[in-house]
């Protein structure tokens, strides 16, 4: 049965290698005649399965010892609020910079439970592009600065990280996270909801600096606290094991594509297709500045959105899915994960093309 384009933006598609593991290993784990989802995350296979993709995750990232890397269930959404309850004091001062849809997200919720300085923003040129760092009015006392590394609706990415010295950069990596290489020495904290490069949804990876493990402010829900996830192996309840198992596969899938500078390469060579046909064409329009674009997702619009319906149906006959873009700012959106190959990308570009000799002019 072939397998479809899947542009979704998450849940997204996985690696079909890791799909085919995790399909011939269902029934039977390993002779126990039990599949990963019926184990006890406490019995010796998932314990094994659970080190492995930490310690194979930590070889890709190059996460150093002094961080803790853990393996949470909420959503991004729910570090949202873990992030200022972990980081600093009822109504402590801390910056956050709007991006768009996800970082307004964060700021609403991190505004429940301290005081949030809005450090730059570029909703006034509607989110099309990132507003330069030495232009962000940081307070002089924040007990850290928070950006989404990725914005998944707008299609805006840092390619860069601002030197925040010792304040602890807090990021939201949900779409972009092990998509290229990183410092993780740059962050105190990085964070990514794991359906979109990473496993199925239930899973949450947390990287936390371990001297930010005793900043929680008392009390605050178990459950939010890392410092108790850290001490107990992200297993201080039942974790989502079988995510947790898959994201170990898509581990040892990127190893096998030449680690995140491997995966890099990939993404850069599918994206810059993709923008090319936008770019190259009076049809397509992406609302984004050049040096900001995402690697990740791509948005875009049509000369005349009365045609977007009968673009996305054309697209969908064809088998490319997912392209409608999010609900709050219409067009379309291409989210091209590192599961999605190049293969896919030619195929949309083929479209794209096609419909614009059909319809332009
Ligand atoms: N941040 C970003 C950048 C996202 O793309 C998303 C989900 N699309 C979230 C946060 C929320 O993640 P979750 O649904 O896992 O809570």
């Amino acid at each position: 049965m072939p397998r479809s384009f899947n542009f979704s933006a998450g849940p997204a598609a996985l690696p079909t290698p890791v799909l085919e593991r995790a399909q011939a290993e269902l029934l039977d784990y390993q002779g126990s005649g039990m599949s990963m989802m019926e184990m006890s995350h406490r019995g010796s296979h998932f314990v094994e399965v659970a080190e492995r993709a930490e310690a194979t995750l930590r070889g890709l990232l190059a996460v150093p010892d002094h961080y803790k890397v853990l393996f949470l269930q909420g959503g991004a959404t729910q570090q949202f609020a873990a992030v200022p309850l972990n980081l600093c004091a009822a109504g402590a001062s801390v910056d956050y910079v709007d991006t768009g849809s996800w970082s307004t997200k964060a700021i609403k919720e991190a505004g429940k439970f301290a005081s949030v300085n809005v450090a730059a923003s570029s909703k006034e040129d509607a989110y099309s592009h990132i507003p330069a760092p030495d232009r962000w009015q940081r307070s002089r006392d924040a007990a850290y600065l928070h950006v989404c590394s990725n914005e998944t609706i707008g299609g805006l990415q840092f390619h860069a990280f601002p030197d925040t010295g010792d304040v602890p950069l807090v990021a939201d990596m949900s779409s972009d996270f092990l998509a290229r290489p990183l410092d993780v020495e740059q962050f105190g904290v990085i964070y990514a909801g794991a359906q979109k490069n990473v496993a199925p949804s239930g899973l949450t990876i947390v990287i936390v600096r371990e001297d930010l493990l005793d900043r929680a402010r008392a009390p605050i829900p178990s459950m939010l606290e890392w410092s108790v996830h850290a001490a107990a192996g992200s297993m201080s309840n039942t974790p989502a094991t079988f995510p947790w198992y898959v994201a170990g596969l898509v581990f040892e899938w990127l190893v096998a594509q030449g680690g995140l500078a491997g995966i890099q390469a990939q993404n850069l060579a599918k994206s810059s297709a993709l923008y090319s046909a936008i770019d190259n064409s009076n049809f397509y329009r992406c609302p984004v500045v050049e040096a900001d674009r995402s690697i990740m997702n791509v948005p875009f619009t049509l000369a005349d959105e009365v045609r977007d319906k009968d673009f996305l149906a054309g697209a969908e006959a064809r088998g490319l899915h997912g392209l409608k873009g999010h609900r709050s700012v219409g067009g379309m959106r291409a989210s091209i994960y590192n599961a999605v190959g190049q293969d896919a990308v030619d195929a949309l570009v083929d479209y794209m093309r096609e419909f614009e000799r059909e319809h332009a002019g």
